[in-house]
């Protein structure tokens, strides 16, 4: 994975901003946003990508990254609320894509060592498509 910058044309009131955005070197999910690293992309835009889990946990198992790197929740929440929103809407329009928004769906973001986090760069599970149990493991 190289160190060569990508540019997103983000929407704005004043038209579009062109955003740089730098891949994080040996970041899993940089990569999958750079195509560097192939995965099943169900759904993007210039902010999120939304892909299929290679381990997936239910019959719809979608993760929903942003394509800037920020390592966790706590840090994209602090750096920018507004694409966490844009996150938490893509995550929801996957559930409609997928037909589990009726039946309902798990949207979870595992944060730190307790909270389970393997990748480092913040991602939204979407899960569904079976009943979901409670209290998670
Ligand atoms: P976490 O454990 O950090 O909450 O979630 C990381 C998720 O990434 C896991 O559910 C894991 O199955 C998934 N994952 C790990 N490596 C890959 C990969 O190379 N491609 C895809 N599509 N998913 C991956
Ligand atoms: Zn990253």
């Amino acid at each position: 994975m190289g160190s060569q910058e990508t540019t997103i044309s983000v929407g704005g009131v004043a038209g579009p901003v062109h955003v740089k955005i730098f891949p994080v070197p040996d970041c899993l999910f940089c990569g999958i946003a750079a195509s560097e690293i192939p995965a099943t992309i169900v759904s993007s835009n210039p902010r999120t990508i939304a892909f299929r889990d290679i381990n997936p946990q239910a019959p719809v198992h979608i993760l929903v990254i942003p394509r800037a790197h920020h390592p966790n929740l706590a840090e994209l929440a602090a750096a920018d609320v507004g694409l966490l929103a844009d996150l938490v809407a893509h995550a929801h329009e996957v559930a409609l894509a997928e037909g589990i928004a009726d039946t309902g769906y798990r949207v979870v973001f595992n944060t730190g060592r307790h909270g389970g986090q393997t990748v480092d760069h913040v991602h939204a599970h979407v899960i569904g498509g079976r009943q979901m149990t409670w209290p998670p493991g």
